[in-house]
């Protein structure tokens, strides 16, 4: 009979057999993984693979050093459920359960703890990282990698990939409890958001300037908002706590963007506050037949238990796509033959604070899709420089998250409204994240992303340029 090995014994196996095949491989290789939250279809399907789906479990957790170790490839579900088990939760979870810490890591992950802890890759304390020529390197900030590990965010798996991170964790406590309140104007509802942030922020963060300050002045743990049209503004403040008064369900028949709308105060556990945008997808259930009405009510009672939750809408999804099911269908059903010609906008950008209110007219006046999703990030380490996704640090930035599409008229350009956002935030001081669908020339996308510093990490960490570029990755979705 053979005994299992324990995790850390596991992963040195794994890594092993790992570095052989993509020496073997030659080649240019690309991860085989079991997920992907990546919204852009790649074009070339041909490139060979590296089977990386073992890389997925939880090794140590230090609680308190307040630290835990993961695989790269494991997804959050797994690594909030092995963190929680030490009554703590990596500082930064995004959203969806299966993005994978490596992705997240590469690919700018968010969350409404980020107004304190900044991006995810911000709280890396290490990664292990496997290079193009099949080499496993120790990028920290303070060894010889340490351009490495401050190039690694935004680099989409183009310079490496991590098989291995130390991340920050958080104690975290039994449940949350929330406060929605509602805004008729953009401008009041930004300011408040802002002036919370700057409360509960650990580094800007002053001890009450005035005794009079209010139970809503926090401190809060989270801070989000979500913006159901230009006269209604909802910002959800939460806290971990001890007890509740009871705990919320939201995994069934009622999806959590609804209850932002009726509820001033609600209480969730711990697992399902990090989770409350996983079973709807945020609110994207609407358009695979869970919206509103007896329809969506109905689809949820029967096929709720089976197709809601993100791991399930995303097979859904990309069954519906790589079937080309719309295609199929159009000719029978004339609402399918209309959103034929709709444009995808699934865009996930940031722009300062002060630029927010400026950010929404434009947005509610030519893309208008709704909700909106309002996430508060501020660099946690003023020194800390990621070269390949800067931010001021002295600048609260506001992510703007919208995924659905927009009506497309005969004579406008492939990527029409997708670029028109590029422009705008690009004139407002900020930035895209670019896990979907973008459309930069090649010269004013290297101004944006750093193409000075990327090329400088290329030549060194990929010099025979077994992985594609930045660019050919993101934008020509090679
Ligand atoms: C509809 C939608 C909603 C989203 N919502 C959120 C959100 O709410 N919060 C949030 O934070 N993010 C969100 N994202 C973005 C998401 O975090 C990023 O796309 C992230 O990179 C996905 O990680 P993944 O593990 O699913 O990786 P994949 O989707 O498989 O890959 C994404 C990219 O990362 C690279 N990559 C993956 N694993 C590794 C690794 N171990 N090492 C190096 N490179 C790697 C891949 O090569 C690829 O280029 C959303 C994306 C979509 C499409």
């Amino acid at each position: 009979m053979s005994v299992p090995l324990d995790p850390l014994q596991a992963h040195a196996a794994k890594r092993a057999a790992l570095a052989a095949a993509i020496r073997e491989a030659g080649g240019a290789v690309r991860l085989g993984k079991a997920t992907s939250n990546l919204f852009r279809t790649r074009k070339d399907a041909a490139v060979r693979s590296l089977d990386v789906r073992a890389f997925n479990q939880v090794l140590a957790v230090d609680a308190e050093n307040l630290t835990m170790d993961v695989e790269g490839m494991t997804p959050y579900e797994t690594a909030v459920a092995g963190a929680l088990a030490h009554g703590c939760l990596p500082a930064v979870v995004p959203e969806l359960k299966t993005i994978t810490v490596g992705g997240a890591l590469t690919g700018v992950g968010i969350e409404s703890s980020s107004f304190r802890y900044g991006f995810v890759h911000e709280t890396a304390v290490e990664m292990d990282i496997l290079l193009p020529d099949g080499r496993i390197v120790l990028a920290r900030p303070d060894n010889e990698h340490r351009d490495l590990f401050y190039g690694f965010a935004n680099s989409y798996g183009t310079l490496g990939y991590v098989i291995r991170a130390r991340i920050r964790i958080v104690r975290a406590k039994r449940f949350v409890e929330l406060r929605h309140r509602r805004f008729r104007s953009a401008e009041k509802f930004l300011e408040e958001m802002k002036r919370l942030c700057d409360l509960s922020n650990l580094r800007t963060g002053r001890p009450p300037a005035s005794p009079r300050l209010l139970p809503e002045d926090g401190p809060w743990d989270f801070i989000e908002g979500s913006v159901f049209s230009p006269t209604q503004h909802i910002l959800t403040t939460g806290r971990f706590v001890d007890d509740a008064p009871y705990a919320g369900n939201y995994k069934y028949m009622r999806p959590y963007y609804k209850s932002l709308l009726y509820r001033e105060t609600d209480f969730l556990t711990a697992s399902d506050y990090i989770w409350r945008w996983d079973t709807d997808w945020f609110w994207c259930s609407r358009r695979m037949g869970f919206g509103p009405g007896l329809k969506g009510f109905l689809a949820r009672l029967v096929l709720g238990p089976w197709l809601l939750g993100s791991r399930n809408l995303w097979k859904v999804f990309n069954w519906y796509r790589r079937n080309e099911v719309a295609k199929k269908l159009a000719p029978y059903v004339k609402s399918i033959r209309e959103s034929q010609t709709w444009e995808p906008v699934i865009q996930d950008v940031e722009v300062p604070a002060d630029r927010g209110a400026e950010f929404l007219e434009f947005f509610h006046r030519e893309i208008a899709i709704k909700p909106v999703w309002v996430c508060p990030v501020r660099k946690p380490d003023p020194e800390a420089k990621f070269d390949l996704y800067e931010m001021d640090p002295d600048t609260l930035y506001l992510n703007f998250g919208f995924w659905d599409s927009v009506e497309s008229k005969v004579q406008m350009p492939k990527g029409h409204f997708n670029r028109m956002i590029e422009v705008e935030v690009a004139r407002l001081g900020g930035r895209k994240s670019l896990y979907s669908e973008s459309f930069y020339p090649e010269d004013e996308f290297w101004k944006t992303y750093n193409g000075e510093g990327y090329f400088r990490l290329k030549s060194k960490y990929d010099p025979e340029g077994k992985l594609l570029t930045l660019y050919q990755k993101t934008v020509r979705a090679l």
